[in-house]
């Protein structure tokens, strides 16, 4: 097996994806010479590759440079993040055990953006989470049992997980509950779904409390009858716009507006200020306390500041359709995200795309501005809007009004 950063980052967020992505791994060919007859030759390196084997897996650094110093390799991995983040210390510690064990004196190790440069400090007291991650990859021989987090949102095998959970009406299934709380309910003598099903409410008032007690039963009966729990019955969503703004992190940039306006996809990809001016004018033509829907998302936020930054106001009424949706119902999903409910009602996504593929794609665009690649962007960021609408439309359904 061959082990990337990545692929012990995927391993640390779920075990079962890393064993399901297994098989389609890039396999690189790694054993590439001429670095280590660089390093021996106390060369600087640009983008090696160094390896080295431990507990049967090979493990691949690639750092964006190796620099020589008196007493060993300085290591430089190279970010586009305004801020340093936590998870560039497991990387340092990755990519200066690799290199440790395969031989060559590590001096230091450091990130370095255009808007910072941080000495990683810590990467030996970070060392045995790497090992023992590669020790619990070696013993992995079969497919792991899921373990819900906060990815399983993006993740393409939600469905899969979802089937496994309920053949074993494992309490796992419902959203909100992770290996605690089952501890708790099992500790209260329920151990599955059924239990839970059947539970009383005032069995679980007294820990979860009356709404999320009742939320747990009525998920529980939601998978095991296979439907829709209407709480309370919504009331009629207004004829509005929907929104959905994707975002370049490490720049903070919100590179595109997508809106749905009366079924039509209409988009402003902003790359200047006076793109920005291009959206707040579309907005401002709306009649004022249009409703604007949005799925969960940041945008009243950005169009907040949008106008702000303008000194100006947004007149318009943000909805957020998650919120009415989670107010009013109970569904048979393990996640609440736009893709598993959506698909749920219905809704065939065209790309099979998430927020962090989005990212590296508007990477790539900015490079070489190639049309199939916005073109994709823009497909995804249509899906988003078109899905809330059928989120909205499945809310209506049962409205009082229907
Ligand atoms: S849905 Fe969640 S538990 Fe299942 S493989 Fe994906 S990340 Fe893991």
């Amino acid at each position: 097996m061959v082990v990337s950063f990545e692929d012990l980052e995927d391993f640390l967020a779920c075990p079962k994806r890393f064993f399901k992505n297994l098989p389609k791994k890039e396999r690189m060919n790694f054993h590439n010479e001429t670095f280590s007859l660089l390093l021996k030759s106390g060369f600087s390196v640009e983008k090696p590759v160094v390896h080295c084997r431990v507990q049967e897996i090979e493990l691949v650094a690639m750092p964006d440079f190796l620099v020589k110093e008196a007493d060993g390799w300085r290591i430089i991995l190279k970010k586009t993040a305004k801020r340093f983040k936590d998870k560039y210390s497991l990387e340092a510690s990755f990519n200066a055990f690799v290199f440790s064990q395969a031989g060559w004196n590590v001096s230091s190790v450091e990130v370095h953006s255009d808007h910072f440069v941080r000495k990683v400090e810590n990467w030996r007291t970070l060392v045995p989470l790497v090992t023992s991650a590669v020790a619990s990859m070696s013993k992995l021989d079969s497919e792991p049992m899921p373990s819900p987090n906060r990815t399983c949102r993006h993740c393409e095998f939600i469905e899969d997980c979802e089937r496994e959970l309920l053949d074993k009406k494992s309490l796992l299934l419902v959203n909100g509950i992770g290996k605690e709380t089952e501890k708790v309910l099992k500790g209260l003598g329920i151990n599955d779904l059924e239990d839970l099903a059947a539970a009383s409410d005032e069995k679980l008032v007294g820990v979860f409390g009356p709404e999320r007690a009742k939320r747990l039963i009525y998920s529980a009966r939601s998978f095991l009858e296979e439907r829709v729990i209407v709480l309370e019955k919504p009331e009629k969503m207004p004829e509005g716009i929907v929104l959905d703004v994707e975002n370049y992190p490490p720049d903070e940039i919100d590179f595109l507006y997508g809106f749905l306006v009366r079924n039509e996809y209409r988009y402003f990809l902003v790359d200047n200020p006076q793109d920005e001016d291009r959206v707040v004018g579309f907005l401002e033509s709306l009649p004022k306390g249009s409703p604007v829907y949005h799925y969960h998302g940041p945008e009243q936020r950005k169009v907040d500041q949008l106008f702000r930054r303008r000194k100006r106001k947004f007149f318009g009424n943000f909805i957020d359709v998650y919120t009415v949706l989670r107010r009013h119902f109970v569904l048979p999903v393990f996640s609440y995200s736009l893709k598993r409910v959506a698909k749920l009602f219905g809704y065939q996504w065209r790309t099979n795309l998430n927020g962090y593929a989005i990212v590296n794609l508007y990477e790539k665009w900015v490079e070489t501005r190639e049309e199939s690649i916005i073109n994709l962007i823009l497909q995804y960021n249509e899906d988003d809007v078109r899905a809330t609408k059928v989120v909205i439309d499945f809310i209506n359904s049962h409205s009082s009004f229907s």
